[in-house]
C-alpha cells in the first residue's frame, strides 16, 4: 500500500520505505475466524497490511455465533443477544447490515415443581436481589479502591442479606446471575462481577435479540466481505503447534501442514488455551499461562424443543423453580421471536450444563420434558417433534462457552493474558477492553490487537 499522504505519521502509514509501507510486506496469520479474528483482519486491512491469511479449524466463519435450522426456523446455538445498544459496536454493525432484531424480550412466569405459579413471589425476590446487587457493586468498588483481597460473589451476596434458601430464590439467582456468566456465584469474583456493566459501558439499557433468518453470524459474514480482496482464508485447518523461530512464527496443523508468518494473532477461546491442545514453542511464559488458567471459562448449553402446540404461558421466559439449583430452570419462548414456531429454548448453565454434556440427546430431552411436566401437571405434554442442542463444552474448537472473572484473577493477570509473546499476539472475547464474554468484547479485542500490532511495526 502506498500512503496517500506520503508521510509516516498518518494512521494508514507505518515506516515509509521508498514510498511503501514497510508493514504491508509483513505476513500476518490470524488463527480463528470468529468475531475476534474477522475484526482483527478488518483492522489490519484498514491499517494497510496487505499480506494476511486466516486459518480456521472448522468449515465456517462465526465461531461461537452459530445458528441452526429447527423445523424451518433459524435458532441461535451461541450468541443471540446484543446488549446496551448505545455504542455497542455489534449493535452498530447490526444496524449497518440490516440485521432483523426484536427488542424488550422480558416478561416471565415462574412455576415451582408442583406447577404452582409463584411469579409474584419471584418478582419480590428479584427486586430484592437487584437491590442487593446494587449494594454489592458499591462495596466492590470500595474493595477495589482499598486494595482489599477479592472474595466470591456468593460471599458478597450473603454479606448484604441474600441467601438462596428457597426454590424460588434459587431460580431468581439463576435467572439474574448464572445466565450472565455461565457459572454459579461461588465461582465468580465479587470485586469484579461488573453485573450488567455492558449496559453502562455502552450507555444504553436496551437489549435486542436477533430475529433474522440469516442468523446473528450474518454480521460477521458481512464484516468478512469488507476484508481486502487479496486476503485468503483456509478452513478445516486445526492448529496444533505454534513455534517462534528466528524472528518468524511457524504454525502447524493436525494434518501436518505448515504455515510461516512474521506475526500471528491467536484468537482461540480461553477454553482451548486452557486445554493445552495447542502447543507453543518456546512455551508461553509462566505469568501468561497462570493468567490463562486463573481466568474462568463458563459452561452454557442451549437446547431447542419444537412442539405441535404452544401449551405454555404466553410470556417470553418461563422459569422452573426446582429444588436443585439451575435444574432445567430457564426456558425462552421462541414464539416471541417467530410467532407460531412453537419452540422452547432451554438454557443450562454451569454444573447443569456440565452434567448435560455427559448425557445423550435423549437423556437431555427427557430431563427437560420432566421439568415441563412438573411445571404444567394438569397437561399431557406430547413429545417434541424436534430437538437440537449445542455442543460448546465438548467441541474441541471451543471447550466451553464464554469467560468470566474468578476471585483468584487480578488486574495484573489481565495484562499478562493479553500480552504478546514474541511475534505471537492474542485476541478474543476474554480480552475485550472493557467487557469480556460478549460478541462486542471479541470485536473490540480483535480490533485492538491488530491496531497494536500495526502500531508496534510502525514504531
Ligand atoms: C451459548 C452461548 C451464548 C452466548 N450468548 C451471547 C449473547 O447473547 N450475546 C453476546 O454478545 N455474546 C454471547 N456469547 C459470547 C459470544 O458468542 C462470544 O464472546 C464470541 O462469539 C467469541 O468470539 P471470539 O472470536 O473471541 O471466539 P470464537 O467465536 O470462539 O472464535 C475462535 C475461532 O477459532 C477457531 N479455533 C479454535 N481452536 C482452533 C484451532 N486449534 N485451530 C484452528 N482454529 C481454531 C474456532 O473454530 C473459532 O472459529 C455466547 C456464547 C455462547 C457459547
Amino acid at each position: 500500500m502506498v500512503c496517500e499522504k506520503n508521510v509516516c505519521a498518518c494512521s494508514y502509514c507505518y515506516t515509509m520505505v521508498e514510498g511503501k509501507c514497510e508493514a504491508s510486506d509483513r505476513k500476518v496469520l490470524i488463527l480463528g475466524a470468529g468475531m475476534a479474528g474477522v475484526s482483527a483482519a478488518k483492522a489490519l486491512g484498514d491499517n494497510g497490511c496487505e499480506n494476511v491469511q486466516i486459518l480456521e479449524g472448522s468449515d465456517r466463519i462465526g465461531g461461537r455465533a452459530k445458528s441452526v435450522n429447527v423445523s424451518g426456523y433459524t435458532m441461535e446455538l451461541g450468541a443471540q443477544w446484543i446488549y446496551g445498544l448505545g455504542s455497542n459496536p455489534v449493535a452498530i454493525l447490526a444496524q449497518k447490515y440490516g440485521l432483523q432484531m426484536i427488542e424488550d424480550f422480558d416478561t416471565w412466569v415462574v412455576r415451582d415443581d408442583n406447577g404452582t405459579n409463584v411469579t409474584q413471589t419471584a418478582d419480590d425476590e428479584w427486586y430484592n436481589l437487584v437491590d442487593i446487587l446494587e449494594k454489592v457493586k458499591v462495596f466492590a468498588r470500595k474493595m477495589d479502591k482499598n486494595g482489599s483481597p477479592d472474595i466470591t460473589t456468593q460471599a458478597l451476596l450473603r454479606k448484604f442479606g441474600w441467601t438462596p434458601d428457597t426454590n424460588v430464590k434459587k431460580a431468581v439467582e439463576v435467572y439474574e446471575l448464572d445466565t450472565e456468566s455461565g457459572r454459579e456465584t461461588p465461582s465468580l469474583s465479587g470485586k469484579y462481577l461488573d453485573h450488567l456493566s455492558v449496559f453502562e459501558i455502552h450507555g444504553n439499557d436496551q437489549w435486542m435479540i436477533s430475529s433474522d433468518p440469516r442468523g446473528l453470524s450474518y454480521i460477521i459474514s458481512e464484516l468478512y466481505k469488507e476484508l481486502p480482496s487479496n486476503y485468503t482464508t483456509s478452513f478445516n485447518q486445526v492448529i496444533k503447534k505454534i513455534k517462534n523461530k528466528n524472528g518468524k512464527v511457524e504454525v502447524e496443523t493436525e494434518g501436518g501442514t505448515k504455515y510461516e508468518a512474521d506475526d500471528v494473532i491467536v484468537t482461540f477461546s480461553l477454553g482451548v488455551l486452557q486445554s493445552r491442545q495447542v502447543s507453543f514453542k518456546p512455551a508461553l511464559s509462566e505469568e501468561k499461562m497462570l493468567a490463562i488458567d486463573k481466568f474462568g471459562f463458563g459452561e452454557y448449553t442451549i437446547a431447542y424443543f419444537e412442539f405441535s402446540d404452544a401449551f405454555w404461558d404466553n410470556v417470553s421466559t418461563l422459569v422452573y423453580a426446582s429444588a436443585r439449583h439451575g435444574e432445567n430452570s430457564i426456558w425462552y419462548n421462541m414464539n416471541t421471536i417467530y410467532p407460531g414456531c412453537n419452540i422452547l429454548q432451554l438454557t443450562l448453565m454451569g454444573f447443569e450444563a456440565n452434567a448435560a454434556s455427559h448425557l445423550n440427546d435423549n437423556e437431555v430431552k427427557e430431563s427437560g420434558m420432566a421439568a415441563l411436566a412438573a411445571m404444567y401437571p394438569q397437561l399431557s405434554i406430547p413429545q417434541p417433534d424436534a430437538f437440537v442442542r449445542s455442543d460448546w463444552l465438548t467441541n474441541p474448537l471451543t471447550k466451553g462457552s464464554f469467560s468470566y472473572w474468578t476471585p483468584a484473577f487480578r488486574p495484573e493477570d489481565r495484562m499478562n493474558l493479553g500480552k504478546s509473546e514474541g511475534n505471537i499476539h492474542f485476541a478474543g472475547e476474554h480480552l475485550g477492553l472493557k467487557t469480556h464474554g460478549f460478541l462486542n468484547s471479541a470485536y473490540n479485542s480483535g480490533q485492538d490487537t491488530a491496531q497494536r500490532l500495526a502500531r508496534s511495526v510502525r514504531n
